[in-house]
């Protein structure tokens, strides 16, 4: 048998590996870094996961999440369950709208700054990228919506994180359906942080069969440790889906879990109320202390500061136990991304910046 020295595919040698924020394993870190939700989950949820336990795992999960996919349609007023398909986080569900859409030598298409995670997904495929850049007051050029300009007809997929990371700003349904209606491929749309926002884009999924909208349970809904998130779509787009996940790629547990938590409006509503407004007294905290602060409509904040080092801020942070993002956009500019923790987790971190 012929060994090659390298035995894997020639794009994983290209290729850098997505590296998520940090999660430290011990110490006390009050965590603001990567947009968890400060509160815990409904108290449905861990009565579900008990009784889950209890009836047994020595059977495999219901394959397509059933009781999950009739909960959320409910909760959400779509036409029914197949509008739906559950995924182990919406980063795998991310991962099955690219290899469902995008081939070897195809091509995707983001904003930048953004997610970085789509650039990540495109380069396992072996497939290109390529980003349009937003404006300084985070407006989308409307290149965005156009085939690509050196003609060739490679783009597959185009990704648009709403609201858009690392800036919490929204593109309005409107304007979401017009670059739908402009591209010449599908649009997903990474609804991610839609439940803090005032404006999602569900609706347009009943008028566009080229619109893709993920969400996630780990951000609203205080779960980020589940892994559960979902993408909608027409029914005909999601039977093709369906085609490219594992058999079980949701566990029993984490079924029961999420049909809790979607179930839990009342506590949604209130959570969401308490992440608003202690995102407007960062916001105005963050402008009295000298920082431009980017108005948000998710539950972290981007800020600037006109002559600090944002680095430093960081590293000094991160002494005192205070995580937050650093986020350098090559050619871009750099800045801190700050999730909305408790008001005394907040406090904390406010009280240390205004001290720099
Ligand atoms: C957090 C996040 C996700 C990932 O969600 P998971 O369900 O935890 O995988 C997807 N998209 C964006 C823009 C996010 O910020």
């Amino acid at each position: 048998m012929s060994v090659k020295s390298n035995p894997f595919r020639a794009t994983l040698a290209k290729m850098h590996p997505y590296v998520p924020g940090e999660q430290p394993q011990g110490g006390k870190f009050i965590k603001l870094n990567t947009n968890e939700n400060p509160y815990p989950a409904p108290p449905a949820v861990t009565a579900a996961i008990i009784s889950a336990a209890q009836a047994g795992l020595q059977r495999y999960p219901d394959p397509t999440a059933s009781s999950f996919r009739r909960q959320a349609a409910e909760t959400l007023g779509l036409p029914g369950p197949d509008w739906i398909l559950a995924g182990n986080g919406s980063d795998e569900i991310l991962t099955i709208l690219v290899r469902a859409m995008v081939g070897e030598g195809e091509r995707l298409r983001l904003p930048y700054p953004s997610y970085i995670l789509y650039r990540t997904l495109a380069d396992i495929q072996g497939a290109d990228w390529e980003q349009t850049e937003f404006d300084k007051d985070w407006k989308l050029p409307a290149a965005f919506g156009e085939a690509s300009s050196d003609g060739e007809q490679k783009l597959r997929l185009a990704f648009l994180p709403n609201p858009n990371s690392p800036s919490g700003t929204v593109l309005t349904p409107d304007e979401v359906l017009e670059i739908a209606e402009r591209l010449p491929c599908p649009l997903v749309v990474d609804e991610a942080y839609a439940d803090f926002a005032e404006t999602n884009c569900l609706k347009l999924v009943e008028q566009n069969e080229n619109i893709f909208i993920t969400r996630t349970l780990s951000k609203s809904y205080a779960l980020a440790g589940l892994r559960f998130g979902f993408v909608i779509a027409q029914p005909h787009r999601i039977a093709e889906l369906g085609k490219i996940k594992d058999s079980y790629n949701c566990d029993a547990l984490s079924i029961a879990a999420a049909t809790a938590a979607v179930g839990s409006s009342e506590w949604l509503a209130d959570n969401v109320q308490k992440i608003k407004a202690t995102r407007r007294r960062m916001e105005q905290k963050l402008t009295e202390i000298g920082f431009k602060v980017t108005p948000s409509q998710a539950n972290f904040v981007w800020c600037q500061h006109p002559h600090k080092s944002h680095k430093e801020m960081y590293e000094q942070l991160k002494k005192s136990q205070i995580l937050v993002r650093y986020m350098d956009f090559p050619e871009w500019g750099d800045g801190l991304r700050i999730s909305v923790g408790t008001d005394d987790q907040v406090d904390a971190c406010l009280m240390l910046l205004a001290q720099m």
